[in-house]
């Protein structure tokens, strides 16, 4: 299979080159769900929620950290510890346990979402589907398995959050109170946890991941008098929606307007939401046309959401993939908070109406745009010239420059650490003097580095250097004075032969 190839091909190279490893603790066997993120990984990460917090941040969200580990009462209120659960099957002879679900969609196309406990089990029955690992049959009996990752803190029950949405809405009067009125937004970055059954898609399904959930409280009465939505309500979005899906047409670019006024899309506060967060994809370097927004059917909605879609981004490894969720999660949330612990979480109209906001949720991950960028701008090994390359924009590369001097003698080295250091000021920068300059431009391509400064017997001179391109590979000389500046402009997107001729 095409897909296995690839798979096994990009595993070796994000291992290798340092981008993520795992599965974690690999000298202990590794646990499935499991990674880290090597030098070269976690600086990708740091550049995807860099553009994560500049997007949110510049349309007037603000940032919050709430703690990852909650009382179980607070779960008993989201609907989590009664609901967030999946119905397992166990093989008789090895003790795997295995998603229903996912075992009866895995060997047929039937719909699972329908089916009763005892059809689910006498369709496994009958279509005598075996345990993947030993071929064993399974016990004749359907087992509830919770995603909660649970602990101890004081001797009383706790869990681990699934997700960073809860946290956020407990401190709603604490945020009422700072922000003055509604609506207003607020976002976290942060871990959260799902003892997922058994993840086999990578960074895609992890057991430990960080998530980038956005939350607008608003008052109902204004989700259709949204006036940022004037603004972008011609904006095409391809959007796939459930009478698409149901038709069997193909996906679409639609305005929101157009999409509103044929009842898609409810209101107009959520097609801002659902633009804002296709933006979040557009700028960490997602490409447009590997991307679309599917609306659930309805029986895939989770049991708070009024409307859902989701961002799926069409990976090289697992195809279309969901990236993110956009929900109207309607005063839900706020209400069980309210009863559970008994504070009124309400907000004031200025005529003195009191009434308990709705949420909208943009709701992401950091992992899963890293997963990728790296699955859909790694190139493999040329066999001839033996090199692979890391295609991805130039404006969210892990390094964003490196510096080579052309030998380790003769105060090359010197020269080249003080340029390092003049560009340690703005940039991310790449060091490397071992082996040939042309190895070293193989490996700063492999990481996907933009731009290469080296430093030669010229630049002692002349105070200069040259620059390449890592895509182009064309090269010009500037001087170092002009460094900083000119690399600004290179990752902004303008073209190296504004600021010079090419050489060589
Ligand atoms: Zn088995």
């Amino acid at each position: 299979m095409k897909n296995e190839q690839f798979l096994k091909d990009f595993n070796s190279f994000i291992q290798s080159k340092g981008f993520v490893y795992g599965p974690f603790p690999e000298i202990y066997g590794g646990v499935a769900g499991f990674y880290a993120y090597g030098p070269l990984g976690k600086l990708l990460k740091n550049k995807v929620e860099n553009s994560v917090r500049r997007i949110f941040f510049s349309n007037g969200f603000r940032e919050l950290e709430c703690p990852t580990v909650l009382p179980d009462i607070v779960w008993e209120a989201s609907g989590h510890l009664n609901t967030f659960k999946e119905k397992i099957v166990e093989c008789s002879k090895c003790k795997s346990i295995f998603r229903a679900d996912k075992l009866i969609e895995e060997s047929s196309d039937v719909e699972t979402a329908v089916m009763k406990e005892k059809e689910v089990l006498e369709f496994i029955k009958k279509n005598k589907i075996k345990c993947p690992g030993c071929k064993s049959d399974f016990k004749d009996e359907l087992k509830t398995y919770s995603l909660m990752m649970k602990t101890e803190v004081a001797g009383k029950p706790f869990s681990l959050r699934p997700e960073t949405a809860t946290a956020t809405y407990l401190p709603f009067e604490r945020l009422n109170e700072f922000f003055r009125k509604l609506p207003f937004a607020v976002f976290q970055i942060g871990k959260a946890y799902r003892n997922e059954i058994s993840p086999r898609q990578h960074l895609i399904r992890c057991r430990e991941f960080t998530q980038a959930e956005a939350q607008m409280f608003i008052d109902p009465k204004e989700k259709n008098n949204w006036e940022k939505y004037e603004a972008i309500k011609n904006e095409k979005l391809p959007l796939y929606t459930s009478h698409h899906q149901e038709k069997q047409l193909k996906v679409e670019n639609i305005s929101l307007e157009l999409a509103i006024k044929h009842n898609h899309i409810k209101s107009k506060a959520y097609a801002w939401c659902l633009y804002l967060a296709y933006r979040q994809f557009v700028s960490m370097g997602i490409p447009e046309e590997r991307m679309r927004i599917r609306q659930h059917l309805q029986h895939e909605r989770a049991f708070y959401a009024d409307d859902a879609w989701d961002i799926e981004v069409n990976l090289n490894s697992f195809g279309w993939t969901e990236c993110c969720g956009v929900h109207d999660r309607t005063d839900y949330d706020l209400k069980k908070h309210a009863e559970f612990s008994k504070k009124s979480l309400e907000a004031t109209r200025e005529n003195g109406e009191k009434y308990i906001p709705h949420i909208l949720e943009i709701a992401f991950g950091t992992d899963r745009p890293v997963f990728a960028l790296m699955d859909l701008f790694y190139e493999k090994k040329d066999e001839k010239e033996g090199k692979s390359i890391f295609k991805v924009p130039y404006h969210i590369a892990p390094a964003d420059v490196a510096v080579f001097p052309l030998m380790k003698k003769d105060k090359l080295p010197d020269f080249a650490d003080k340029v390092k250091a003049l560009l340690e000021r703005d940039f991310i920068v790449d060091y490397d003097e071992t082996g040939s300059i042309g190895r070293r431009y193989l490996r700063a391509a492999e990481a996907g580095t933009p731009y290469c400064i080296t430093i030669d017997y010229g630049s002692l001179k002349d105070d200069d250097c040259t620059i390449r391109d890592r895509d182009s590979e064309k090269q010009i000389r500037i001087k170092t004075k002009d460094l900083n500046n000119i690399l600004k402009h290179l990752l902004a997107g303008e073209n190296l032969s504004k600021f010079g001729t090419f050489i060589n």
